[in-house]
C-alpha cells in the first residue's frame, strides 16, 4: 500500500479523536466527515472529475459494478425493456451480475474478442445500432488477466451516438494507464482502492450528474442516498491519500521492468507465449503460457520460492476453473488453465525481476522434466 495511504488508515482507525461517525452532527462526526469530503475531492481530481459529488464510495469495485448494473435495471425495468451489451472477457462481477439480471428479464448480449484479446469496434457499432431497447454498455478499460487495453473512449462515444448509456469498469486503469481521466461520455464508472495503492475493502462508483440508479442498499441517507450504511472512514481516507499520490507514479519505470521481464522470458524459456502480444497493454501486467507446464504447478512452485503470482485471474484464485478470458480468446481448456499472470507494482526492482526469472526458469524446467518422467512411466 502507498505510504501516505497506510498513515491515513492508521490515523483514522486508531487515533483517539478520530472515532466519529461521518453521519453524526457532533464535533467528532463533523471532523471525520471533512476527511471523507477531502478524500472525495482527491479522487475526483485524480479521475478528472469537476464535481466530487459524482463519487459514491462503496465497499469494493464488485459492489460498484453490481450497483451500476442492477441499479440501472431496477430503475428502468418497470417502464421499459432493458438491454446490456458487454464483452466476453469482463470481470465476473459484471458477467455474473448480468447473468442474474437476465433471469429477471434483461436482454444481455456478450460480444467476442479476437485471439489477442482485442475488441472489434465495427461489431460494437452494429450491436448498438441493432436495437432500440434502452441499452447500458458495460466495458472494462483494460483486462485484468492479459492487461489488454480496450478502446473504451471510442465505445463510449458510439454508445452516445446510439442513445445508449455507458458504464466503465475502470479498476485496472488509474496508475497503470498514463494520464487516465474519465471522458464526458462515461455515465458510470467503477474503481477499487486496492488497485490504486489504497487499502482492500473500499471502492467507488462514479454516477454522473443527472444519471439515476436505483439504490441497492436501503436504511440510511449516506452517500446522498445512493448507498445506505455507515461509511468506512479509515478506508476512504486511505483511498483519498492513494488517489492524491497516484498522478506522481512513474509508469515508465514499471514499463521498463515489464519489458525486460517479457524479453528475458522469451530468450530464456523456449515454448513460452505472451498473451495479447502486439495489442495495447497495461504497463504492469504480463500473461504467459508455457508449453507442457500447468499454471497451478508453476504457481505453487513459485509460491514456495516467495513469489506471489497468479494463474488466470487472481480474483478467481482458489478455483481451478480455466480462465474465461483465455477461453474467449480461443484457447482450449488445457491452455486456458495454464496461464501465469505477473503483475508488477511501483516498488519492484530490477534485482527482484532477476531473482524471479531465475526461479521461473528452474520451475518451468522442473515441471517439464517431471512431466516427461511421468509420461514415460505411463507409456
Ligand atoms: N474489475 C476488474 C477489472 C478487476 O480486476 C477486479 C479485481 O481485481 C474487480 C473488478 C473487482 O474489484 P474488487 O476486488 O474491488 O471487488
Amino acid at each position: 500500500m502507498e505510504q501516505s495511504a497506510q498513515s491515513a488508515l492508521l490515523l483514522y482507525s486508531c487515533e483517539k479523536n478520530n472515532f466519529g461517525n461521518a453521519s453524526s452532527v457532533h464535533w467528532a462526526g463533523r471532523k471525520v466527515k471533512s476527511v471523507v469530503d477531502d478524500a472525495r475531492e482527491s479522487l475526483a481530481h485524480c479521475l478528472g472529475l469537476s464535481d466530487p459529488n459524482e463519487i459514491c464510495f462503496t465497499g469494493s469495485a464488485t459492489e460498484a459494478i453490481n450497483t451500476a448494473l442492477k441499479g440501472f435495471f431496477f430503475h428502468h425495468f418497470q417502464s421499459q425493456k432493458v438491454r446490456f451489451l458487454t464483452s466476453a472477457v469482463e470481470h465476473e462481477a459484471t458477467l455474473q451480475t448480468l447473468e442474474f439480471l437476465q433471469t429477471l428479464g434483461a436482454t444481455v448480449e456478450v460480444l467476442p474478442v479476437n485471439a489477442k484479446g482485442e475488441l472489434d469496434l465495427e461489431q460494437w457499432e452494429k450491436a448498438l445500432a441493432a436495437s432500440k431497447e434502452l441499452t447500458l454498455v458495460s466495458l472494462m478499460a483494460a483486462n485484468n488477466e492479459t492487461g489488454v487495453i480496450f478502446p473504451w473512449e471510442e465505445v463510449a462515444k458510439l454508445a452516445k451516438r446510439h442513445q445508449a448509456f455507458f458504464h466503465l469498469d475502470a479498476v485496472q486503469a488509474p496508475g497503470k494507464i498514463s494520464q487516465f481521466h474519465l471522458s464526458q461520455e462515461v455515465d458510470f464508472a467503477s474503481f477499487s482502492a486496492h488497485k490504486m495503492g489504497g487499502p482492500k475493502g473500499v471502492g467507488a462508483l462514479v454516477i454522473r450528474k443527472g444519471r439515476t440508479l436505483a439504490s441497492l442498499m436501503h436504511g440510511g441517507a449516506q452517500e446522498r442516498k445512493r448507498r445506505a450504511g455507515t461509511v468506512n472512514v479509515p478506508g476512504i481516507a486511505a483511498f483519498g491519500a492513494a488517489a492524491a499520490a497516484l498522478p506522481k507514479r512513474d509508469l515508465s519505470k514499471i514499463l521498463e521492468l515489464r519489458n525486460y521481464l517479457e524479453k528475458s522470458v522469451r530468450e530464456k524459456i523456449s515454448g513460452s507465449h505472451l498473451q495479447g502480444e502486439g495489442a495495447q497493454r497495461l504497463a504492469n501486467t504480463s500473461n504467459f503460457l508455457f508449453d507442457g507446464v500447468r499454471g497451478e504447478a508453476l504457481l505453487m512452485g513459485l509460491d514456495l520460492e516467495g513469489y506471489a503470482v497468479s494463474s488466470g485471474s487472481a480474483c478467481n484464485s482458489g478455483s481451478i476453473l480455466p480462465s474465461h478470458v483465455l477461453l474467449a480468446m480461443g484457447f482450449d481448456k488445457a491452455a486456458a488453465s495454464s496461464a501465469l499472470r505477473v503483475s508488477l507494482g511501483p516498488d519492484n526492482t530490477r534485482e527482484e525481476i532477476e531473482g524471479f526469472l531465475e526461479a521461473l526458469v528452474s520451475q518451468v524446467e522442473r515441471i517439464r522434466v517431471r512431466g516427461k518422467k511421468s509420461s514415460s512411466i505411463t507409456a
